[in-house]
């Protein structure tokens, strides 16, 4: 509600997100979509309160009812996870560069498993973690997650961090320009995979891409982020049917 974001920076106060008001449902999928520096991580990172110091915010962002500008950074931590996951734009920022791919996995496992009020078993933990690997079209699973993250490419470090979601399996998943690095193949598979998470467990997803026709095929609800503002905000169908801002008609023009 009333959503505004702001940078403080050596240059003075960069507004990037001015009056945002945006309704979520459960189990919706919802495209974010706009140009370079609209403000799209910006409102991702707020959601999932991951905002650096610099970033001054005003508004209200609520989930099932909890005002989360108001909780402490223990109660976000607890939060953080399983209530709401993002995977970041740079999917390297999600992980911890000593630990191994299989240490972190076990972690979210274990963290799911705790906050499921199940008890902690590791082969259970593992094969939650080679089942996601599975899911994201890994071959070698096992070897995978003896690897630390350096030792993977950008497409694989992507997919580690999806995988991670399907462990956690988050009331809200927010995913940043979660395909950029994978191939087209994989990119549809991976498309499929999180719309069969959102049938399946009815998880809320905002897909931010700057790509307008990944969020056709993904999203049931397309939102256009124009200079931090909201432009457009409906049914997929019928935003690129009738687009009422000129930002977006040219956006839609310029889809092949
Ligand atoms: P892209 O499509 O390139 O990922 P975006 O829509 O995700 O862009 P944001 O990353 O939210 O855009 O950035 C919005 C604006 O805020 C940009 O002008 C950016 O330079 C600025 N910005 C982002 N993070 C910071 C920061 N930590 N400090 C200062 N300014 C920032
Ligand atoms: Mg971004």
């Amino acid at each position: 509600r009333n959503l505004s974001v702001s940078y403080r920076t050596i240059y003075g106060k960069l507004n990037v997100l001015d009056n945002v008001d945006l309704d979520i449902d459960r189990g919706e999928i919802v495209g974010i979509v706009g140009e370079s520096g609209s403000g799209k991580s910006t409102l991702g990172q707020a959601i999932t309160r991951l905002l650096p110091p610099s970033a001054v915010v005003n508004g209200s962002i609520q989930i099932d009812g909890k005002d989360l500008l108001s909780l402490s950074e223990g109660e976000v931590t607890k939060y953080r996870g399983t209530s709401v996951f993002m995977v970041l734009q740079n999917p390297f920022t999600s992980l911890n560069p000593v630990k191994t791919v299989g240490y972190q996995l076990l972690e979210a496992a274990r963290i799911k498993m705790e906050r499921s009020g199940e008890k902690w078993n590791e082969d259970k933990g593992y094969e939650m973690s080679i089942n996601a690997l599975k899911d994201l079209r890994f071959p070698d699973p096992d070897v995978i997650m003896r690897k630390y993250p350096h030792q993977l490419s950008g497409g694989q470090i992507q997919r580690v961090v999806l995988a991670m979601s399907l462990i956690l399996k988050p009331k809200v998943l927010i995913a940043d320009e979660p395909t950029s690095a994978l191939d087209v193949t994989i990119q549809a598979q991976v498309v499929n995979l999180f719309k069969e998470l959102n049938k399946k467990l009815d998880i809320s997803i905002l897909f931010i891409t700057h790509d307008i026709s990944l969020a056709y095929v993904i999203s049931s609800r397309l939102v256009v982020l124009y200079a931090g503002r909201i432009m457009e905000d409906g049914d997929v169908e019928s935003v690129i049917r009738e687009p009422s801002h000129p930002y977006t008609q040219k956006l839609i023009a310029g889809v092949p």
